[in-house]
């Protein structure tokens, strides 16, 4: 038993264009750290592409059509003025889903313990009828609902701890009992939801830190709320959005966490699974800016993965 690494050529190809954010490069720099020797023992598996069935479960089959459609054959187009489209951005939305069905359906069989995605374009910010915020698809969402349909899985929990409110899967978990979203952010800060009071039917865990707020912070919103709910939820799988933009070095927002911040909540998100879902545990990148920072980050998150094994 091992952690799955879930990866494509397609996900770096995805570019919308110089000066955007959310390059190319991040995706490059995390690759990178992975070469690492320590993580020699990692399954390593290119993702396969994700159905369009997959995505009609959150989205409906139009949308999923509408976005792909709206793919430039040359070029860039833009769904709104973040979220641009370059012609490997279709496929790049769908290996992303790909990638995280395909490690549920993996750590479901027992081949491995849990699972990273080295994805993008990320997910959490799109809405089942709005891409937005870099975001085309929901994967987490959509690997939610794999999960439960295709899996027979009952209740899923999704974790968020991009510096970003995951609005998107909010929308998708919120009148649902039998999904769990928990969500730490800074706020106010873009996309403007995730107030502490946005509770869904009791299984929503919105916890917004303000500007400057501390590692320390971060471990204390996990120990005093989140946490706590996610053991009373009881999830037979847990998916984590992993953005690492609440790095204390990102350039879009204004969190203090460090590498060792993220792998603290890795492993109790880990020891969560491991007390209600076998250890079933699967993460995708959703943001994280700073390369540098990404990278050393991402790394310390799938260390901390591997030491479940
Ligand atoms: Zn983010």
């Amino acid at each position: 038993m091992a952690t799955l690494f879930i990866t494509h050529p397609d996900c770096v190809a995805h570019d919308p264009g110089t000066g955007h954010p959310e390059s190319p490069a991040r995706l490059e720099a995390v690759l990178a750290a992975m070469e690492e020797p320590q993580f020699r023992t990692l399954i390593r598996r290119e993702a396969p592409l994700g159905s369009k069935a997959d995505a009609a479960r959150v989205h409906g089959e139009q949308f999923v059509e509408a976005v792909l459609a709206s793919v430039p054959q040359s070029g860039r187009a833009a769904l709104d003025p973040d979220t641009i489209l370059s012609k490997q951005s279709g496929q790049a939305a769908l290996r992303a889903i790909g990638a995280i069905t395909s490690a549920v359906d993996a750590v479901m069989a027992g081949e491995a313990n849990n699972g990273f995605c080295a994805v993008r374009p990320p997910g959490h910010h799109a809405e089942p009828d709005r891409p937005m915020g870099f975001c085309l698809f929901n994967s987490i969402a959509i690997a939610a609902r794999h999960a439960q349909k295709v899996g027979g899985l009952g209740r899923i929990a999704i974790v968020d701890f991009d510096v970003h409110h995951g609005n998107g899967t909010q929308a998708v978990a919120e009148d649902d009992p039998s999904l769990f979203f928990a969500s730490s952010h800074q706020f106010p800060l873009y996309p403007g939801t995730g107030a502490a009071d946005e509770t869904g039917v009791g299984n929503v865990v919105n916890v917004p830190l303000p500007a400057g707020a501390s590692g320390a912070n971060f471990r204390r919103a996990y120990e005093t709320a989140i946490l706590p709910a996610l053991d009373a939820f009881a999830p037979e799988l847990v998916l984590v959005s992993a953005g690492f933009d609440a790095h204390r070095a990102d350039p879009l927002a204004g969190l203090e966490l460090e590498e060792a911040d993220f792998a603290w909540v890795t492993s109790r998100l880990l020891e969560a699974a491991q007390r209600h879902a076998r250890g079933r545990l699967v993460s995708i990148l959703e943001g994280g800016y700073d390369l540098r920072a990404l990278a050393g980050s991402a790394a310390a998150h799938v260390q901390a993965l591997m030491t479940a094994n």
